[in-house]
């Protein structure tokens, strides 16, 4: 009960007060175009040698030695330093600022599309899925939203590329709870994937456990490529 009214404050909170820029204060959009223009923008790199390498994803060299990694590549935004974007993903995890995770969506969706149009030709002619990370059940209903499902919406926006939701999370640990030990179990049911370009959204890349995991799930249901989209990856 008392959460329900501490969620019933914060969307009147969210109706009520006009939007300023959560970096300079602006009045206007959660994040202005002047603060988005400052975010440290990532090149696309494999994410093992740390090449030049179109849409983020493994070289050839490196795929053949990282066999075991589920998916493909990370296609990511911003550094992890970068103060603005790291500022935005907090307010949009903790204080659920809904609009802001479509926007910050739409920013990725926009690089992303401009990136696709380099691709190999082989991944260019599959069709494109949007998936997000899924959160538990138990724990998005704590929430109240899925920061990932909000970003995908906002790729999927400037994309045109579908969402699919059918990869669900089995696993569940308590916020802070004293262990760190995780079991990441992820299972997909759905539309088959095979031949089929995933683009899995998350917030952020960092130690890659819960990407391997989901990633995981989607191989054995059929899928191609798996691109890992992100707002922030840490190096
Ligand atoms: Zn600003
Ligand atoms: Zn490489």
């Amino acid at each position: 009960m008392f959460k329900k009214i501490i969620n019933l404050l914060s969307k009147a909170e969210n109706f009520i007060l006009p939007e300023s820029c959560l970096n300079c204060r602006r009045p206007g959009p959660a994040l202005c175009p002047a603060c988005r223009a400052q975010i440290q923008k990532i090149p696309a790199l494999c994410p093992a040698c740390g090449r030049a390498q179109s849409l983020g994803l493994f070289c050839l060299n490196c795929r053949q030695t990282h066999q075991t990694v589920s998916f493909d590549g990370i296609f990511a935004y911003a550094y992890p330093s970068d103060s603005i974007m790291s500022k935005a993903i907090r307010v949009l995890k903790y204080q659920g600022a809904k609009s802001l995770g479509r926007s910050l969506g739409k920013m990725l969706g926009r690089r992303l599309a401009i990136a696709w149009t380099q691709a190999p030709e082989a991944i260019k002619q599959r069709e494109v899925i949007i998936i997000p990370i899924p959160l538990h059940p138990r724990r998005q209903r704590a929430r109240g939203f899925n920061q990932s499902q909000l970003i995908a919406t906002g790729v999927s926006k400037t994309t045109g590329w579908l969402i699919n939701e059918g990869l669900k999370r089995k696993s569940w640990r308590q916020p802070k709870a004293s262990s760190s030990f995780r079991h990441e179990i992820f299972a997909y049911s759905g539309e088959l994937l095979t031949g089929k370009n995933i683009i899995l959204v998350d917030d952020t890349f960092a130690t890659g456990t819960t990407a391997q995991a989901a990633a995981q799930a989607l191989k054995t249901a059929g899928a191609d490529t798996i691109l890992v989209a992100v707002l922030s990856q840490s190096l």
